[in-house]
């Protein structure tokens, strides 16, 4: 069995994973990710050791741990995490001190693809690549059964290739970046700034104690699939962005297969047609078809059952 950690910019999951992607067990505590990384660390390893403590002796070979941001695989090293303010910290020297584990760090959305393609819908796959829609777009490119992390290990961060112009600069300090249009965090702030204009919604409009910062995802595509007009201009943005991303790395590899994971595809089937659709619409040659779109198999658990996988790949 493998520990499996899943590093988020709200929740720290920490799981006990088996040798087939199954979660035995897991927790969830909130990130609080103002406090210094060493705390942060610190309750990690803390829960990391409960877990493990609660099986067999000897039986959790390894740990692996998805981080939001980019890892250098090679010195276990995360060498920069915009979201938690994190840069240069030897992630896995002091979590093995901690665990007394071997530790293995990927980026979060990498390891996602990892727990898809061993477990999950790229299983078997040739070529497919994973977007993770969530509080910001992660990705993981699959050619050949292998993830590909290119020669400086940003091969997989397709939430910052350039799709448009946005009316806010993304956290890497650009403009237009896919995940300022299409994350959870883009579709809020879009449908605040739709909100604060005077188009009919059944969302809450501010007023002097800021109702619309309670606005989230979730609610907005419950609006939109009630038929709320802002509501749908919103994701309908979102799509059209998306699927202008999901073209482009169409046109770079053509892969077989495009998976969507993270909190996003909870919308369903509302969300995935209109993204097909749009898709089709954007699409160059119009003769020939295009990669298959789907949702992954574990939603939001990709995270953790792929960093329990990893562990075990790279322990291999
Ligand atoms: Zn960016």
């Amino acid at each position: 069995m493998y520990l499996g950690i899943d590093l988020g910019g709200t929740k720290i999951a920490v799981g006990i994973i088996d040798e087939n992607g199954k979660i035995i067990e897991h927790e969830r505590i909130p990130t609080r990710r103002s406090r210094l990384p060493s705390a942060i660390i610190e309750d990690i390893i803390t829960l990391g050791n409960k877990l493990v403590g609660s099986q067999a002796e000897g039986t959790v070979y390894a740990a692996g741990i998805g981080v939001p941001g980019i890892v250098d695989a090679s010195k276990g090293v995360i060498v920069n995490c915009v979201n938690l303010g994190w840069k240069d910290i030897s992630i896995e020297a002091i979590l093995s001190n901690g665990l007394d584990l071997p530790v293995f760090a990927g980026n979060d959305a990498t390891i996602a693809g990892i727990a898809e393609m061993e477990a999950g819908v790229l299983r078997g796959i040739k070529t497919g690549v994973m977007l993770t829609l969530g509080t910001g777009i992660g990705g993981a490119v699959i050619c050949e059964q292998r993830i590909q992390h290119g020669a400086n290990n940003i091969a997989s961060e397709i939430g910052h290739m350039i799709v448009g112009q946005n009316f806010y600069n993304c956290s890497c300090g650009r403009n237009g970046c896919l995940e300022t249009f299409s994350s959870a965090t883009a579709l809020v702030k879009y449908t605040r700034r739709l909100l604060s204009g005077s188009g009919i919604s059944s969302l809450p409009r501010g007023n002097s104690r800021n109702q619309n910062g309670r606005i989230n995802g979730t609610m907005i595509f419950d609006a939109a699939k009630a038929g709320d007009p802002l509501a749908n201009k919103a994701v309908d943005r979102v799509v059209k962005y998306l699927a202008i991303g999901i073209m482009n790395i169409v046109t770079v590899i053509d892969p077989d297969l495009i998976v969507l994971g993270g909190g996003m595809s909870e919308a369903g089937d509302f969300f995935l047609e209109k993204i097909k659709k749009e898709a089709e619409n954007v699409k160059f040659f119009k003769e020939i078809p295009i990669s298959e779109i789907i949702y992954g198999k574990f939603g939001q658990d990709a995270g953790l059952i792929g960093a329990g996988l990893y562990a075990k790949q790279r322990k291999r």
